[in-house]
């Protein structure tokens, strides 16, 4: 049996421990559960979450890839009936398996949060809410405005897919080992219906990825390999502004148009 207090803390799993207990009472308040809510925990670690989401809720499936970390916690909690620990990795988790409507929380490990929250929206069909803890930047970016410094590809692609709200923010000394940086609690509500028609997800990515290839250039230049700048002006977006100057619909109608240009090219 591994001792959970003699767990040293890896640094590539983006492990920091939550230990203080009105930060992590907090955290589980916020996520409002139901007694028939099905919870997957991404990154359990020794536990922290889990006991007080375990508590409130039937069914929790547990997510972690560190092999005594799933020690620890089969050794805690494994008699409980209705948890089950997976030791898997997340980013390549297939959650459809789980079922409908799944409520996904964590404390996310910080070093794969982005392409971790990518993985998640290709499952966004079976999901039905996402609370996370994450460096307070990400979420920063995740919600940022149009205009603002922090406003780029993953707001757009999070923001397109999902209602997006910044909770609270936590500071450094409720984690073992402490983090440098701060961090924040957010909540991803995937939507029912889309906000604007999307022809094709493939093209929305292309557009945000080019048009924030280069943040300080105009889209007449980052998106010139791809729309003509006469397009662009006959969408009624203007050529000479920045990616960071759009608006989400402006990258769903140039997603729109570069997908019908494609299929006009076959
Ligand atoms: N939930 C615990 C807490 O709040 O104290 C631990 C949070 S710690 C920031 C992140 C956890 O995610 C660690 O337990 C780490 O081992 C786990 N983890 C890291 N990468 C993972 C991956 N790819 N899939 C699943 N779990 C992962």
């Amino acid at each position: 049996m591994i001792n959970p207090d003699k767990h040293r803390a890896r640094k590539r799993f983006g492990q920091n421990f939550l230990h203080d207990p009105a930060v992590i009472q907090r955290i589980v308040d916020v996520i409002n559960l139901q007694q028939n809510n099905h919870v997957i925990e991404i990154g359990p670690g020794k536990g922290a979450l889990t006991k007080l989401i375990l508590e409130r809720v039937d069914k929790l499936d547990v997510v972690e890839i560190d092999r005594d970390l799933v020690s620890v916690l089969t050794t805690d909690l494994g008699n409980d009936k209705r948890l089950t620990i997976h030791e898997a990795d997340a980013l390549t988790l297939d959650l459809s398996k789980f079922g409908q409507d799944l409520r996904i929380v964590g404390n996310l490990p910080y070093n794969i949060s982005t392409p971790l929250l990518f993985h998640l929206l290709t499952h966004k069909a079976c999901i039905k809410d996402m609370l996370f803890m994450l460096q307070k930047e990400v979420v920063n970016r995740i919600c940022a405005e149009p205009g603002s410094k922090q406003y780029g590809r993953l707001t757009i692609m999070l923001q397109y897919y999902c209602d997006v709200d910044s909770l609270f923010i936590i500071k450094p000394g409720a984690f073992s080992p402490s983090p440098k940086v701060d961090s924040a609690i957010v909540r991803l509500t995937p939507l029912a219906k889309p906000r604007y028609e999307l022809s094709d997800n493939e093209s929305l990515k292309i557009i945000v990825r080019a048009a924030f290839s280069q943040r300080r250039k105009t889209i007449r230049n980052t998106l010139k390999k791809i729309i003509s700048e006469a397009d662009i002006k006959e969408l009624g977006i203007a050529p000479e502004i920045r990616a960071e100057n759009l608006e989400i619909s402006d990258f769903v109608k140039l997603a729109n148009h570069y997908h019908q240009l494609k299929i006009n090219s076959l």
